[in-house]
């Protein structure tokens, strides 16, 4: 997709089974219609996609959020599974050519691929020649949560090879609410979800699109104004998300989704009852 002089892609890592205890279950195409799965007697949560975002500026490369990794392990299962290397294979690109890393949050399935485990089984920085942009609000309250038993309950965090990138100086940590990471492309921390939640908000030519991490993970949460479970504020993601929505709203931005299955991305409308609605963009 275009927005003004930016190319916009999904990269897909596939559908995944979430279940209760924060694990994820890959699923094949075949099986998305067939029914849920139990495991050790985990309830099933949802059924979502793993989606980061690339943009391409002509000049510089930016990945938003970076999947869970599978695949990219060197004794992983899952060594043969689409995964960011293959992904971006698919638009000529490899992982040196990331310039700029913008991470929504630190949970595990939007940063566990910022590293992997390599031949030597030494932990290396995925995308090798970027920096990683993080909030500092985002990293304090990870790192609060990695010692506590709250962690383990859904969705997490795993920061025991975060460490490495943070050791190598390769995350930026951010403390302003909003920066200009590129001219057009800007980060803009909403926390809700997480206190250190951000959104990545692109625009050129008069085009504008949003890039919303788990503040609004797919289509079907777009009426919906905060995730009881999984919010850490629900009152923030409601004030944040309300605000965000009626902006790009205006704006006739287009959404991209990092969790949906189906509609990926669409442009935000209303219908006759003042709902939103989005009209699918390919
Ligand atoms: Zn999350």
């Amino acid at each position: 997709m275009r927005i003004g002089k930016f190319e916009i892609e999904h990269l897909s890592e596939g559908v995944f089974e979430a279940f209760e205890d924060g694990s994820f279950r890959k699923i094949h195409s075949e099986d998305i219609t067939g029914n849920a799965s139990q495991k050790y007697g985990q309830e099933l949560t949802a059924r979502i996609g793993i989606d980061p975002i690339l943009i391409k500026t002509g000049k510089q490369n930016v990945l938003v959020d970076t999947g869970l990794g599978w695949g990219l392990d060197k004794n992983s299962e899952y060594a043969d599974t689409s995964n960011l290397k293959t992904n971006l294979d698919i638009f000529g690109l490899t992982l040196d050519d990331i310039t700029h890393v913008v991470l929504t949050h630190l949970h595990f399935d939007h940063a566990g691929g910022s590293t992997f485990v390599g031949k030597q089984s030494e932990t290396t920085a995925t995308l090798p020649f970027a920096n990683y942009f993080v909030q500092k609000l985002e990293w304090m309250y990870a790192l609060e949560q990695v010692q506590t038993d709250q962690n383990n309950i859904g969705a997490h965090y795993e920061l025991d090879e975060f460490y490495r990138l943070v050791a190598d100086e390769k995350i930026v940590f951010l403390t302003d609410t909003k920066f200009e990471l590129l001219p057009g492309i800007e980060i803009i921390r909403t926390g809700g979800h997480t206190p250190g939640h951000q959104v990545v908000k692109i625009q050129d030519a008069g085009e504008t699109a949003y890039i919303l991490g788990d503040l609004l993970p797919s289509k079907s949460h777009l009426n919906q104004y905060a995730m009881k479970l999984m919010d850490v504020d629900p009152i923030q993601s409601k004030k944040a998300k309300t605000l965000l929505l009626r902006q790009a709203y205006e704006e006739s931005a287009v959404l991209l989704f990092y969790h949906s299955i189906h509609t990926k991305a669409g442009r935000l409308l209303k219908d006759v009852d003042r709902k939103y609605v989005l009209e699918e963009v390919q």
